[in-house]
């Protein structure tokens, strides 16, 4: 089996406007049903917090104990199933984040809006991505650490849609252990 970041199976979830399909990614979920991959969809964090009226934020603006704690809440019950299953002999191949995402990003995330009026443009520079995970992706890969699972993660390329694979993906995941805790 596999866990996905929520939005490559349900993009409403995204920020409003932003979503590049209106329904799951076609590429990676013809490739998991083609293979007989179960699929773990993770929560949104995003949504669960700020709706879908939320303005799109970046990292640092996650990046706060109530977030965290609003992460952690959201991902225990996946951890407890994750564990189970590891520990009864199941194979979870990977998780798939989005990289670019203030919270699901795995290799990249978002930097950029420190706080501050949202209307004025002054206070509200361009959003770029850093190296770095996301907070929730950060969350889930430390609270697995705890309990001693190491499970590969990689992050979908949004700007790539259109030609993601589940075959890409595999391929990604085959060279990653899962070790790295990187903030
Ligand atoms: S928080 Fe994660 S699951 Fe939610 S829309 Fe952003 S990338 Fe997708």
């Amino acid at each position: 089996m596999v866990l996905l970041a929520h939005c490559i199976l349900n993009p409403n979830a995204k920020v409003a406007g932003i979503a590049q399909t209106p329904g799951a990614i076609p590429g990676i979920v013809a490739g998991l049903l083609r293979d007989g991959v179960g699929i773990i969809q993770l929560p949104c964090p995003e949504q669960t917090f700020g709706g879908s009226r939320r303005w799109g934020m970046s990292r640092e603006q996650y990046d706060t104990p109530q977030f965290r704690r609003h992460c952690d809440t959201l991902l225990e019950g996946v951890v407890d199933q994750t564990e189970d299953y590891l520990r009864n002999g199941y194979r979870v191949l990977g998780i798939v984040g989005v990289d670019g995402s203030p919270s699901c990003g795995v290799e990249r995330t978002c930097a950029g809006y420190t706080g501050g009026e949202i209307a004025s443009m002054r206070l509200f520079p361009e959003c770029f991505t850093i190296e770095g995970r996301g907070v929730f992706l950060e969350r889930l890969m430390s609270m697995l650490h705890e309990r001693g699972l190491l499970i590969p993660a990689v992050g979908m390329n949004e700007a790539l849609q259109e030609v993601l694979s589940w075959d890409e993906l595999l391929k990604k995941l085959s060279h990653c252990d899962g070790s790295a805790v990187r903030t």
